[in-house]
């Protein structure tokens, strides 16, 4: 039986960034904070730091000798997490709107703040 052709993630437009402070707002990391350390826009997941630590075995390597068991992040769903506004402090819905410059950027729906500034 011929097997159906994987369907690909549908891709979202994801408003995070490098850098950005973020909640995790469900799953077993839930409460957790960190800073995004990447974007992974074609899978719509994201890596925060000390977030959703995965152990990894890894052979010794000849050039570094290191091996044996490292921890690192495991990438997490976009939609788990939110970001954290830095006025409020909370994690926060937020809208897209053009600066004065003609700038894109983000709005705390909360305080009404720039979070890109
Ligand atoms: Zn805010």
């Amino acid at each position: 039986m011929p097997r159906a052709a994987k369907p690909k993630a549908e891709p979202v437009r994801i408003r995070l960034k490098r850098n950005d402070l973020v909640e995790v707002i469900t799953g077993k990391e839930q409460g957790k904070t960190g800073k995004i350390l990447k974007v992974l826009r074609e899978k719509n997941q994201v890596l925060v730091e000390k977030v959703n630590m995965i152990k990894c075995h890894t052979r010794p390597s000849p050039t570094s000798g290191q091996g044996g068991i490292i921890e690192k992040e495991a990438p997490l769903k976009v939609s788990k997490v939110m970001l954290i506004c830095p006025k409020c402090a909370t994690a926060t819905r937020f809208r897209l709107t053009a600066t004065a410059e003609g700038k894109k950027s983000r709005v705390c729906l909360k305080c009404k703040e720039l979070i890109d500034g």
